[in-house]
Protein backbone atom coordinates (compact mmCIF):
# COMPACT_ATOMS: atom_id res chain seq x y z
CA UNK A 1 0.00 0.00 0.00
CA UNK A 2 1.15 3.37 -0.95
CA UNK A 3 1.99 5.94 1.63
CA UNK A 4 -0.82 8.34 0.61
CA UNK A 5 -3.21 5.34 0.47
CA UNK A 6 -1.90 4.74 4.21
CA UNK A 7 -3.09 8.07 5.22
CA UNK A 8 -6.41 8.16 3.63
CA UNK A 9 -6.91 4.95 5.33
CA UNK A 10 -7.52 3.23 2.11
CA UNK A 11 -7.50 -0.57 2.38
CA UNK A 12 -6.23 -3.34 -0.10
CA UNK A 13 -8.52 -6.06 0.13
CA UNK A 14 -6.62 -9.13 0.73
CA UNK A 15 -7.98 -12.52 -1.03
CA UNK A 16 -8.73 -15.14 1.45
CA UNK A 17 -9.80 -18.87 0.89
CA UNK A 18 -10.66 -21.59 3.08
CA UNK A 19 -9.57 -24.84 3.78
CA UNK A 20 -11.12 -27.41 1.42
CA UNK A 21 -11.36 -29.88 4.08
CA UNK A 22 -11.54 -28.40 7.45
CA UNK A 23 -12.62 -24.75 6.28
CA UNK A 24 -10.46 -22.76 8.01
CA UNK A 25 -9.39 -19.51 6.89
CA UNK A 26 -6.32 -18.93 4.22
CA UNK A 27 -5.03 -15.95 3.56
CA UNK A 28 -2.95 -14.78 0.38
CA UNK A 29 -0.31 -17.20 -0.20
CA UNK A 30 -1.55 -20.17 2.47
CA UNK A 31 -2.06 -23.36 2.58
CA UNK A 32 -1.34 -25.95 -0.14
CA UNK A 33 -2.91 -27.02 -3.31
CA UNK A 34 -3.48 -30.81 -3.61
CA UNK A 35 -5.30 -32.22 -6.84
CA UNK A 36 -8.52 -34.78 -6.23
CA UNK A 37 -6.58 -37.91 -6.89
CA UNK A 38 -4.28 -36.77 -4.13
CA UNK A 39 -6.98 -36.45 -2.22
CA UNK A 40 -8.72 -39.61 -2.67
CA UNK A 41 -5.46 -41.84 -2.41
CA UNK A 42 -5.01 -41.00 1.19
CA UNK A 43 -6.33 -43.42 3.66
CA UNK A 44 -5.51 -40.89 6.48
CA UNK A 45 -8.22 -38.48 4.53
CA UNK A 46 -10.71 -41.50 4.12
CA UNK A 47 -10.43 -42.42 8.32
CA UNK A 48 -11.01 -38.54 9.18
CA UNK A 49 -13.69 -38.31 6.33
CA UNK A 50 -16.13 -40.87 7.03
CA UNK A 51 -16.70 -40.32 10.93
CA UNK A 52 -17.69 -36.65 10.06
CA UNK A 53 -20.60 -35.80 11.26
CA UNK A 54 -22.49 -36.12 7.55
CA UNK A 55 -21.17 -39.43 7.41
CA UNK A 56 -20.88 -40.78 10.64
CA UNK A 57 -24.10 -42.51 10.88
CA UNK A 58 -23.61 -44.15 7.49
CA UNK A 59 -20.44 -45.40 9.12
CA UNK A 60 -21.58 -46.45 12.12
CA UNK A 61 -24.08 -48.19 10.64
CA UNK A 62 -21.66 -49.94 8.14
CA UNK A 63 -19.45 -51.47 10.96
CA UNK A 64 -21.90 -52.34 13.93
CA UNK A 65 -25.31 -53.37 11.74
CA UNK A 66 -23.77 -54.27 8.96
CA UNK A 67 -26.27 -52.15 6.63
CA UNK A 68 -25.90 -52.42 3.54
CA UNK A 69 -27.17 -48.96 2.41
CA UNK A 70 -24.68 -47.78 5.03
CA UNK A 71 -21.85 -49.65 2.80
CA UNK A 72 -23.20 -48.28 -0.96
CA UNK A 73 -23.64 -44.85 0.66
CA UNK A 74 -19.74 -44.74 1.61
CA UNK A 75 -18.80 -45.93 -1.85
CA UNK A 76 -21.38 -43.15 -3.12
CA UNK A 77 -19.65 -41.12 -1.09
CA UNK A 78 -16.30 -41.91 -2.17
CA UNK A 79 -17.28 -41.06 -5.67
CA UNK A 80 -18.69 -38.00 -5.20
CA UNK A 81 -15.26 -37.13 -3.70
CA UNK A 82 -12.95 -38.66 -6.77
CA UNK A 83 -15.09 -37.05 -9.72
CA UNK A 84 -14.36 -33.73 -8.36
CA UNK A 85 -13.06 -31.28 -10.73
CA UNK A 86 -11.27 -29.05 -8.35
CA UNK A 87 -8.12 -27.63 -6.75
CA UNK A 88 -8.20 -28.79 -3.20
CA UNK A 89 -6.37 -25.86 -1.02
CA UNK A 90 -5.56 -27.37 2.39
CA UNK A 91 -4.05 -25.59 5.60
CA UNK A 92 -1.57 -26.69 7.76
CA UNK A 93 -3.29 -29.21 9.74
CA UNK A 94 -4.81 -30.77 6.94
CA UNK A 95 -1.69 -31.08 4.99
CA UNK A 96 -0.79 -33.90 7.26
CA UNK A 97 -3.36 -36.67 6.15
CA UNK A 98 -1.32 -36.91 2.88
CA UNK A 99 2.11 -38.72 2.04
CA UNK A 100 2.89 -35.66 -1.00
CA UNK A 101 5.80 -33.79 -1.26
CA UNK A 102 4.80 -30.44 0.58
CA UNK A 103 7.20 -28.17 -1.43
CA UNK A 104 5.46 -28.71 -4.16
CA UNK A 105 1.92 -28.54 -2.57
CA UNK A 106 3.23 -25.24 -1.52
CA UNK A 107 4.95 -23.92 -4.83
CA UNK A 108 1.08 -24.92 -6.64
CA UNK A 109 -0.39 -23.41 -3.88
CA UNK A 110 1.65 -19.87 -4.68
CA UNK A 111 0.53 -20.26 -8.31
CA UNK A 112 -3.09 -20.83 -7.28
CA UNK A 113 -2.80 -17.89 -5.18
CA UNK A 114 -1.30 -15.79 -8.14
CA UNK A 115 -3.76 -16.89 -10.73
CA UNK A 116 -6.80 -15.62 -8.53
CA UNK A 117 -8.01 -19.57 -8.10
CA UNK A 118 -7.73 -20.37 -11.94
CA UNK A 119 -4.33 -22.82 -11.74
CA UNK A 120 -4.45 -26.18 -11.14
CA UNK A 121 -2.12 -28.73 -10.66
CA UNK A 122 -0.71 -31.27 -13.44
CA UNK A 123 -3.28 -34.02 -13.42
CA UNK A 124 -6.13 -32.60 -11.73
CA UNK A 125 -9.48 -33.25 -12.06
CA UNK A 126 -11.39 -36.83 -12.07
CA UNK A 127 -9.50 -39.47 -10.05
CA UNK A 128 -11.26 -41.94 -12.06
CA UNK A 129 -9.12 -40.59 -15.55
CA UNK A 130 -5.76 -39.18 -13.54
CA UNK A 131 -5.44 -43.09 -11.39
CA UNK A 132 -4.09 -46.53 -12.36
CA UNK A 133 -7.38 -48.21 -12.46
CA UNK A 134 -5.75 -50.78 -10.09
CA UNK A 135 -4.97 -47.99 -7.38
CA UNK A 136 -8.62 -46.47 -7.96
CA UNK A 137 -10.38 -49.58 -7.21
CA UNK A 138 -7.93 -50.49 -3.73
CA UNK A 139 -8.63 -47.08 -2.35
CA UNK A 140 -12.56 -47.38 -3.52
CA UNK A 141 -12.55 -50.34 -1.48
CA UNK A 142 -10.72 -49.19 1.54
CA UNK A 143 -13.03 -46.07 1.78
CA UNK A 144 -15.89 -48.20 1.52
CA UNK A 145 -15.07 -50.86 3.84
CA UNK A 146 -12.40 -50.01 6.09
CA UNK A 147 -12.28 -45.58 6.49
CA UNK A 148 -13.05 -44.92 10.17
CA UNK A 149 -12.99 -48.11 11.56
CA UNK A 150 -10.96 -47.25 14.92
CA UNK A 151 -13.26 -44.35 15.40
CA UNK A 152 -16.22 -46.90 15.92
CA UNK A 153 -15.32 -50.04 17.76
ZN1 LIG B 1 -7.78 -27.74 7.04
Amino acid sequence: MSFIGKLFGKKEKTPVSQCKICKTLLEYNEGYALTTSEVVSSKEYWDHKMVEPETLGYTTAHFKQKDANATKMRGIIFEKTAEKDQTWLVCDTCIKQFEVDTNEAKKHALQWWESKGDYNPPKSGDAKAVLEKDTYEEIKEYATMLAGANKIR
